[in-house]
Order: structure tokens, then C-alpha cells, then sequence
């Protein structure tokens, strides 16, 4: 269902005020039937709760039509057949990129994006959908809109779910399929592990959502004892690393977790899970203009990653409220590539989507939470200033850029 939020939408301050019901969606046959026993009913419903969850992608019991009406309610008193209370959407790009900002029971906003891209030659049209982990998040990267409103809490399995069953369902109005999912929105995925595996599970289950392994992807900014532990449970999607830098003084400034585990450590994870999975690793890599983009850069990325079972992205930086930096040309990202390709490493270069609706996760909610007063902004943006100077000088600095996430 789509709805309008109100301009101001008013923040529970009790964290109890959370909808104390599981979301439906984070339940697999073997809890649906303990569930179904308990109330005497037969086991085969939970089959048909299932169907009904994850191929009716029902957000209401009374949706749930194979159900006898006796049940329907038993279900609501239970379970959140939704865990989104309300969705406002935002259309940009002519159609092809959608962006969602989904109300939870406890007031939070966390943001989605759907995203089409058409068939080319050797590919098939893709419909993907990019979603979030966290409300909020703790790594607090100064070129992100998500990490300047700081960490709210970690997502339920379901409300993660939730989202791709939103996008599904807004595909079938057009007689569409979602193709792909990526944990690229809001927050770090590895620091919720536990929950995203879950949800993983759930999405790659042939008899829930269905989707191949192949067609999911988690981004992680460098959480190593995170991607040691996927490595050593085989390969469930594709990982990605946001590198951003391939020197730990200036990465220590654009991505904050890089003070404790930095940049050699996450590439050497990165590497043992390439060669345990089989699996290309891709690298994220958002140019800054001036920042991260010299020729210096070039050749510390290019030694890095050279030899690697590797993929880079470029994407030229989205412009974010309260940073002083903008996208690199596409000229210096076009130098980039060609330097990494010259050493070997295949590199792809990402437009940015729906810029004008700020389709770098975490804008809309960052509008919402409304503008900090001017000096704030502007101490933040001096601070952010000094420290890429110095960074760009080769120095670490051991001052937390924010606050919590120093060593
Ligand atoms: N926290 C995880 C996943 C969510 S962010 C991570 O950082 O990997 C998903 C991607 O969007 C990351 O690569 C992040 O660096 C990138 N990103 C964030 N803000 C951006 C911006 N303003 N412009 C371009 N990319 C951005
Ligand atoms: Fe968090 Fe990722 Fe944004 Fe960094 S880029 S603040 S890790 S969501």
C-alpha cells in the first residue's frame, strides 16, 4: 500500500513503542508449524502461510485467502503480517529508478530503492532492489547521508524482508519480477549479521522467495571478524567492499571503521573469501573530487588490488547536504578505470541513480529529520576539511571524526 506520510511524522521517544509482534515474513515452515500445532491446526497451512507471505505477498490475514477466516485473526493477534506501516514513494530517472520511505511501528524511517535497468545485448532487463539493514548507522562516513544521521537501531529480519516484498509487489502491478536484491541501503549490514543471514535464507529459499544466491548482493564498509565469518559458511551472495581509499590515512577520514581494521586487513579477508568461495569480490570505490581521485590514488588502488579475483565500481559521489565535496568529472573517474584496467583489474563505472531524488540511501530520511542550525553544518564540514588535508598530507590522525567509532 502506498500512502503520503505527513510532513512532520512524530517520533515515538519510548523504544517500547515498538510493535511488539514478529513480522510474519522472518518465519520459516518448521516455526510455522510449531506455531500452527499449538493451535491444533493441521500442518499443511503453514505451506499455504507461506505461499500466501512470499507468491500472494499478502500485507493484510485477510489476504491470506486459503485460510479459513478463523485463522485470520489468530494470525493478527500473533504476527505483523507487514512490518511497514507506510510507504511513500518517489519516481525519478523517467520511471526507472524508485525511491521508498517506509514508516516502522516504533516511528523509524529506513529507505529502499527499485531500480530498472533494460535488456542489453547478453543480459536480460533487471529490476533490482537496494535495501537497508539498520535505521541509521554507526560508521558515520562523512560522504554519506545515512552515516550524518548517526545509528537508530538494527532492523528485524522481517522488516528487512519487508522491503522486498514491497518492490515484488509494486513489479507485479506491471506483470514484473524483481531480479536482484543488495543490502546497499541504509546501515552496515555486517554489524546486523545475524538478522541479514536470516533474511539471506529466507530470500535464496525455493520455497519462500526463491531468488539464487548469484543474485544477491551484501556491501560491507570493513567489518573483517563479518566477512571471516561468511567465509566460513560458503558462499551465500556476493560480497562487496567499500573501499572508497586504498590508503589508510584518507581512509580513515571517508570510511571511520578503517581505524580498526584497516585497509590491508579488510583487502586480505576480502582475498581469503574470493579464493575459499570462488567468488569475484567487487570493490565500491565513490570518487571525490580532489579527495580520492589523484593520481596518487590511482596507483595505491591499482598495487592493491592487482592480482586480485576482483571487480572495481567507480560511482561518482551523490551530492549529500552538509559535505563540502563533490562527484569527480567523469573525465579523472574515466582516468581512474583506465589505470586499473591497465593493471589487469576489470573495473565498471556506475552512474548514479535519481539524483533528484537522492537515491544515495538515507537522503529522504536525512531530509526528514530536517537541516542541523548553520554552525553545526559548518563546524562539521570545517572539521571534515581539516581531517582530508591532513589525510591527503599522508597523516593519521588520531582524533575520531565521529564520535564512538575511534579505536
Ligand atoms: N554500509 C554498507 C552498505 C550501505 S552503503 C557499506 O558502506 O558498504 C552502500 C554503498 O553506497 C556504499 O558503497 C557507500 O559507500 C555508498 N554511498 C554512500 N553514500 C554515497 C554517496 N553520497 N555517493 C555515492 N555512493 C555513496
Ligand atoms: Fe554506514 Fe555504509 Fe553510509 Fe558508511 S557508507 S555511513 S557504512 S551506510
Amino acid at each position: 500500500m502506498t500512502a503520503t506520510l505527513p510532513a512532520t511524522v512524530p517520533i515515538p521517544r519510548r523504544p517500547d513503542a515498538r510493535d511488539p509482534r514478529p513480522g510474519l515474513s522472518s518465519l520459516g515452515e518448521a516455526d510455522l508449524r510449531a506455531w500452527l500445532a499449538e493451535r491444533g491446526e493441521p500442518g499443511y497451512r503453514a505451506r499455504q502461510i507461506l505461499r500466501a507471505v512470499w507468491q500472494g505477498l499478502a500485507t493484510t490475514s485477510g489476504e491470506m485467502r486459503t485460510l479459513p477466516r478463523s485463522l485470520w485473526s489468530a494470525v493478527d493477534g500473533a504476527f505483523r503480517v507487514d512490518t511497514i506501516a507506510e510507504t511513500e514513494l518517489r519516481i525519478a530517472d523517467g520511471g526507472r529508478t524508485e525511491k521508498g520511505l517506509h514508516l516502522l511501528s516504533d516511528g523509524s524511517l529506513i529507505e529502499s530503492v527499485l531500480m530498472h535497468d533494460p535488456a542489453r545485448a547478453g543480459s536480460r532487463e533487471r529490476h533490482t532492489v537496494c535495501i537497508s539493514s539498520q535505521a541509521g548507522c554507526a560508521v558515520g562516513c562523512p560522504f554519506c547521508a545515512t552515516g550524518e544521521l548517526g545509528f537508530r537501531r538494527d532492523l528485524e529480519t522481517a522488516e528487512i524482508l519487508d522491503q522486498v516484498r514491497a518492490a515484488a509487489r509494486r513489479l507485479r502491478a506491471d506483470g514484473r519480477r524483481l531480479t536482484n536484491v543488495v543490502f546497499m541501503g541504509m546501515g552496515e549490514p555486517l554489524l546486523n549479521l545475524d538478522r541479514v543471514l536470516e533474511a539471506v535464507t529466507a530470500l535464496s529459499d525455493p520455497a519462500r522467495f526463491g531468488l539464487g544466491a548469484r543474485h544477491i548482493t551484501v556491501s560491507t564498509s570493513g567489518v573483517v571478524p563479518g566477512i571471516r565469518r561468511l567465509t566460513a559458511l560458503g558462499p551465500q551472495f556476493t560480497l562487496a567492499i567499500s573501499l572508497h581509499a586504498a590508503r589508510d590515512p584518507l581512509r580513515d577520514v571517508l570510511v571511520p571503521l578503517n581505524r580498526r581494521w584497516p585497509v590491508a586487513e579488510v583487502v586480505a579477508a576480502a582475498r581469503d573469501h574470493a579464493r575459499a568461495t570462488g567468488r569475484r569480490v567487487s570493490y565500491e570505490y565513490t570518487m571525490i573530487s580532489g579527495v580520492n581521485d589523484t593520481d596518487e590514488d590511482a596507483h595505491a588502488l591499482a598495487e592493491l588490488l592487482r592480482g586480485e579475483l576482483a571487480h572495481v565500481n567507480l560511482i561518482p559521489m551523490n551530492p549529500v547536504a552538509h559535505t563540502p565535496w563533490i562527484a569527480s568529472p567523469l573525465w579523472v573517474v574515466e582516468r581512474l578505470a583506465g589505470r586499473l584496467r591497465a593493471a589487469g583489474i576489470p573495473v565498471t563505472i556506475r552512474r548514479s541513480r535519481g539524483q533528484e531524488i537522492g537515491a544515495a540511501c538515507g537522503q529522504l530520511a536525512a531530509e526528514r529529520a530536517g537541516e542541523p542550525p548553520a554552525p553545526v553544518v559548518a563546524r562539521r564540514r570545517e572539521r571534515i576539511v581539516a581531517a582530508s588535508v591532513a589525510a591527503l598530507r599522508g597523516e593519521r590522525s588520531r582524533e575520531p571524526l565521529v564520535a564512538g567509532m575511534g579505536e
